[in-house]
């Protein structure tokens, strides 16, 4: 304990992660300072105090922070912060949060989870799964709590964990037992240097510190991951998922039914048994279910746990049907890949609420889709001019709104009985809301209103 009463770690942003991190150097008895440029939320600055954590907000005291002998570095503090570029001319020791949680978890072991889409859900799956089978787990990362508060105040045995490419960024030595990577499409690119192959790097991460006892998870039908795979040397053992491909081991889909083979177990299910539904959604359920087996879980606890799961918030959530017409909120759809698999699992004419802040979005992968399963589009947006050119040739109907209630109400007079109206952007959403959560709230709102 003294030596780490000598050691200095300095904290950069003081969110979820930030506060985590802090609280688990001060349990581990090392001497720390929270620093954030920033105003800390009440929430995180009570818990500071309350752990006796030191703590500077509007500013960083830099002379002070360059003395520090480990940095941990949120995930939103970009590599070009000034900051940041001269603790890395000084040779300081920086990580990411998930790379100090995992210095001190001992024996246990981490499913890390981590891909462009498809993230959130999978982890949550497998969390599901894994408590349902009776393990002694935690959900960590993006939801829930960071993986270092977790481990701070209720260390488990097993950690299910959503990671993002900016987290994998700074890890060292972080090694998954199990690693699923969903998919990769262009993301994040502002933050890497506009180099798509940087972030395809980054997210290969997951499976550098793996050794011949871990596990790979991966899609196969994902082209960006098989064009990289083979540039990354891999040490786990790979399990692919797939619905082109009849596989030996990993998960794959053929005749509606499920195949999951690893080297102790094989089973099948039904894709109509699935509680999720939607093919993204198969892929989901696949690699979560894929995960739980590895690791020796029951088949039919699998079975069970892929069946009664709910649907998370704002990810195809159906709000209500009213009058026949059935509305479904995807308010986390917020790029045209997202709202790319939504209208593909929708078998019922679609009034398609669409528009945001644009990321320099290329609609024309929707054109497709939307000329066999789009009746209308509701646009919802500051400027909506971009959607209204790239649709106003293809869909019958277009018009314009500037709130989630006009969008509800435009899209409930456009429809008849037996359609549905969705809510996916494809968009951010910070034109007209806080957030994804918000813009998701409001529309269901709405719809509760009608
Ligand atoms: P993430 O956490 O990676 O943002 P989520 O699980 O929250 O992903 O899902 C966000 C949105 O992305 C969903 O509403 C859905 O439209 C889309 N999506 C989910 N899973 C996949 C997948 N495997 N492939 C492509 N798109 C997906």
């Amino acid at each position: 304990m003294n030596q780490r009463m000598n050691q200095f770690v300095v904290i950069l942003g003081a969110g979820e992660s930030g506060v985590g991190a802090a609280i688990l150097a001060k349990r581990m008895g090392f001497t720390c300072l929270v620093s954030d440029a920033g105003k800390l939320q009440p929430p995180h600055l009570e818990e500071l105090k309350q752990f006796d954590i030191e703590w500077e907000e509007g500013h960083h005291s830099e002379e002070r922070i360059l003395t520090a002998d480990i940095v941990i570095k949120s995930p939103g503090i970009p590599e070009k912060n000034s900051l940041v570029k001269k603790i890395r001319e000084k040779g300081i020791e920086l990580v990411s949060e998930i790379e100090w949680a995992w210095r001190f978890i001992g024996d246990s072991k981490v499913i890390a989870i981590t891909g462009s889409n498809g993230k959130t859900t999978t982890t949550a799956l497998t969390y599901h799964i894994c408590k349902h089978a009776g393990l002694d787990c935690a959900l960590v990362g993006n939801i829930g709590y960071s993986f270092a508060r977790q481990v701070a105040l209720d260390p488990k045995p097993w950690y299910v964990a959503e990671v993002s490419s900016f987290q994998l960024d700074d890890i060292k030595e972080f090694r998954p037992h199990v690693a699923v990577l969903t998919n990769i499409t262009e993301d994040h690119l502002d933050r890497y240097d506009y180099q798509f192959i940087n972030y395809i790097r980054s997210k290969f991460r997951i499976t550098m510190n793996q050794g011949p006892s871990d596990y790979f998870i991966y899609c196969e039908d994902d082209e960006v991951t098989m064009q990289h795979i083979n540039e990354f040397q891999l040490l786990s053992n790979p399990l692919p998922i797939s619905m082109r491909k009849e596989l030996l081991q990993g998960a794959f889909i053929k005749d509606q039914e499920m195949n999951i083979a690893t080297k102790d177990e094989k089973f099948q299910m039904s894709i109509y048994d699935f509680a999720l539904k939607g093919k993204h959604n198969q892929y989901n359920t696949m690699a979560a279910g894929l995960a739980a087996s590895v690791i020796g879980l029951r088949k039919d606890k699998i079975r069970e746990a892929i069946q009664s799961f709910e649907a998370l918030e704002h990810r195809m959530e159906t709000v209500a049907t009213v009058r026949g017409v059935e509305f479904v909120n995807d308010s986390k759809a917020t790029n045209v890949n997202s709202t790319w698999y939504a209208l593909e699992s929708m078998n019922k004419p679609v009034i398609l609420i669409l528009g945001g802040v644009d990321k320099g979005n290329d609609y024309s992968l929707l054109l497709d889709l939307v000329k066999e399963k789009v009746k209308a589009i509701v646009c919802m947006g500051v400027d909506n001019r971009k959607i209204q050119e790239a649709f106003q040739n293809h869909v019958p109907v277009m018009v314009n709104t500037g709130s989630a209630a006009e969008a509800v109400h435009s899209a409930f007079q456009l429809s008849n009985k037996g359609d549905v109206v969705l809510l996916s952007p494809a968009c951010a959403s910070f034109d007209l809301f806080k957030n994804y959560e918000d813009r998701g709230k409001q529309f269901k709102e709405a719809v509760l209103a009608l």
